[in-house]
C-alpha cells in the first residue's frame, strides 16, 4: 500500500492511515491475498518535497546560514506537530521525535555544507530531497505502533531499492529484485515495515531518487519484487477519472484501465501514477489498485494486463492547470539538435519534467511544457547553458496556458480521431496553442489558453461521451 503526500499531509490524516493500514491487517478485506501481510510506502507530507528542493536551490544561490537554520526549524515543527497529533502514546511519540531530530541534524549538516559551498549538485538535491519522506516513514511507523501494531520504517536503501548513478530520475539496478525480496520478506511475517518512498540507494550507499512523484513507484518495485497479490496506491480521489470531477460534473471513475492507458496517462503529466510506475508489475502482472482513502471498500480503478473491450475510443481527457510554455530558439551557429542537447541536458541535471515537447520544421524553435511551479528552476537552468552566448538567442515563456491529454487505447489505428478531437475544440471556438501525439497512439496532447481549458475539456468530454 502507498500513501501520497496528500494522505498523509498532516497528523490526523496519517492517524487514518494507519488505522487503515491496521483494518486491512485484521480482516483481509477486499483481496484475495491468503495471508493479510502489508507493506507501507508513505510518500513525503504534503508539499515537504517541493520546499526541499527550492530551499536547496535558494540555500545554495544566497549563502544565508540563517536560512539553513530559519528552514530546518521549521520543518522540525510541522513534523513534530504531525507526530504529536497522530501519535496518541507518550513514549512512541518520544521515540520519533528522537529519530525525527537525528534525521534533521543529518539535513543541517548537508544544507550547512551546501550553504558554505554555494553549490548544489544532482547528488546533493537528492540527498536533501529524500528527507521528506524520510522524516514521514518514522512517523507513520510510531503511530502503527501506537495503535498496537509491529512497524518498522526503512529507507529506500534499507528496504533495498538499489539503483544507479541518474540523480533525480535513477533507474532500478537488476540486484535490486532479490535484495527487497530478501530484507522485506521475513520483515512481513513480525511487523508492517514502512518504507520512505521516492528514494534509493546507489551501490556505494548514496541516496538516490526516482523522480518526482516516486513512491509510486517504489511501491510497484517493492510489490513486484515480493510477488505482491495487488498494489494498492492510495489517494485523495475515486481512483483513475475520464477527467477531473471538479471541472468536469459528469466525469466518471474508470473501474478499470490497462497498464498501457495508465502508462499513457502519466506519461503525459496527469497526477495519477508515476510514469515509470506501471513497468516493474507488467511482466508478473501484478494488478495495481488506484483506490480511494475517503471509500476504502470501494473498489477504485484496477489497473491491468488486459485491453479492455470498449467501444469509447477516447477514454478520458487530462488537464494540467499550472503549465508554461518555454519557447527556445538557437542562434543559428548550432544545428537545432545541438540546442536541444543543451537544453534538455540542463533541465535533466536540474530535475525539470517536461511535459510535452514540439519543434516546428521551418523555425530554430523548441518549444516545451512544464508545470510552472517548475519555471524559476528550468529559466534558471536555461540561463545558466548561455553562459557562452553561442547556444540561446532567445527564451520566451507563456504562463498563461493549460496542457490537456486525451487518452484511450481504442485511438490506435482508428483514423479521424485527432480530427474528432480538434473540430470539438473549434466547434466551441478555441484556438490550439500546441500539439503533438505520441506515437503509440494512444495520446493526443495539445496546449490552449488557460481561461479556455475548462471549456476544451468539457467539448471533449461531451464529444466522445467519456462519463457514460
Ligand atoms: N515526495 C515525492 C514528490 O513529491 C515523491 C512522491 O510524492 O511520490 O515528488
Ligand atoms: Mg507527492
Amino acid at each position: 500500500m502507498k500513501f501520497g503526500g496528500k494522505a498523509v499531509a498532516n497528523g490526523d490524516k496519517i492517524r487514518t492511515v494507519a488505522e487503515l493500514i491496521k483494518h486491512f491487517k485484521e480482516t483481509n478485506e477486499g483481496t484475495q491475498a491468503e495471508g493479510a501481510e502489508i507493506v507501507a510506502v508513505t510518500s513525503a507530507l504534503s508539499g515537504v518535497t517541493d520546499m526541499l528542493l527550492d530551499n536547496a536551490e535558494q540555500i545554495a544561490a544566497v549563502g544565508d546560514m540563517d536560512r539553513v537554520t530559519e528552514f530546518v526549524d521549521a520543518l522540525r515543527a510541522t513534523h513534530e506537530q504531525a507526530a504529536a497529533d497522530a501519535i496518541a502514546s507518550e513514549s512512541e511519540l518520544e521515540t520519533v521525535k528522537i529519530e525525527l531530530r537525528e534525521r534533521l541534524a543529518e539535513m543541517e549538516k548537508a544544507l550547512s555544507g551546501i550553504c558554505l559551498l554555494g553549490e548544489l549538485t544532482p547528488r546533493s538535491l537528492d540527498f536533501i530531497g529524500s528527507f521528506g519522506e524520510r522524516l514521514a516513514a518514522p512517523i507513520l511507523a510510531g503511530t502503527l505502533r501506537s495503535l498496537g501494531l509491529h512497524a518498522v520504517h526503512l529507507t529506500g536503501g534499507e528496504a533495498g531499492i538499489l539503483t544507479n548513478d541518474d540523480f533525480g530520475n535513477a533507474q532500478l539496478l537488476g540486484s535490486a529484485r532479490d535484495e527487497i525480496r530478501q530484507r522485506i520478506t521475513p520483515l512481513l511475517r513480525i511487523a508492517v515495515p514502512v518504507v520512505a518512498g521516492f528514494m534509493g540507494e546507489n551501490q556505494r550507499g548514496i541516496v538516490t531518487t526516482l523522480g518526482r512523484g516516486g513512491s509510486d513507484y517504489t511501491a510497484t518495485i517493492i510489490g513486484a519484487a515480493i510477488d505482491a497479490d495487488e498494489i494498492w496506491l492510495w489517494k485523495e480521489t475515486e481512483g483513475i477519472m475520464s477527467a477531473d470531477p471538479k471541472i468536469i460534473a459528469h466525469a466518471r471513475k474508470l473501474p478499470y484501465i490497462s497498464y498501457n492507458e495508465a502508462m499513457e496517462l502519466s506519461y503525459f503529466g496527469a497526477s495519477v501514477l508515476h510514469p515509470r510506475a506501471i513497468e516493474p508489475v507488467m511482466a508478473k502482472k501484478i494488478p495495481i489498485r488506484v483506490k480511494n482513502l475517503f471509500k476504502p471498500e470501494d473498489a477504485g480503478t484496477l489497473i491491468g494486463e488486459a485491453a479492455e473491450p470498449t467501444k469509447k475510443v477516447a477514454k478520458a481527457i487530462t488537464l494540467i492547470e499550472n503549465t508554461s510554455i518555454i519557447n527556445v530558439t538557437g542562434t543559428g551557429v548550432r544545428s537545432i539538435s545541438d540546442v536541444a542537447a543543451h537544453v534538455f541536458s540542463a533541465l535533466a541535471a536540474t530535475n525539470i519534467d517536461i511535459i510535452m515537447i514540439s519543434q516546428g520544421s521551418s523555425e530554430r524553435t523548441i518549444s516545451l511544457v512544464i508545470g510552472t511551479a517548475q519555471l524559476d528552476r528550468a529559466m534558471g537552468a536555461i540561463r545558466g547553458i548561455n553562459a557562452e552566448g553561442t547556444v540561446i538567442r532567445d527564451c520566451t515563456v507563456n504562463s498563461n496556458v493549460s496542457a490537456m491529454g486525451v487518452v484511450g487505447a481504442g485511438m490506435v489505428g482508428i483514423p479521424g480521431v485527432a480530427g474528432k478531437v480538434f473540430a470539438a475544440l473549434g466547434n466551441e471556438g478555441i484556438s490550439v496553442i500546441m500539439i503533438s501525439q505520441g506515437s503509440s497512439e494512444f495520446n493526443i496532447s495539445f496546449v490552449v489558453k488557460k481561461d479556455e481549458a475548462h471549456r476544451a475539456a468539457q467539448a471533449i468530454h461531451d464529444f466522445f461521451d467519456m462519463g457514460a
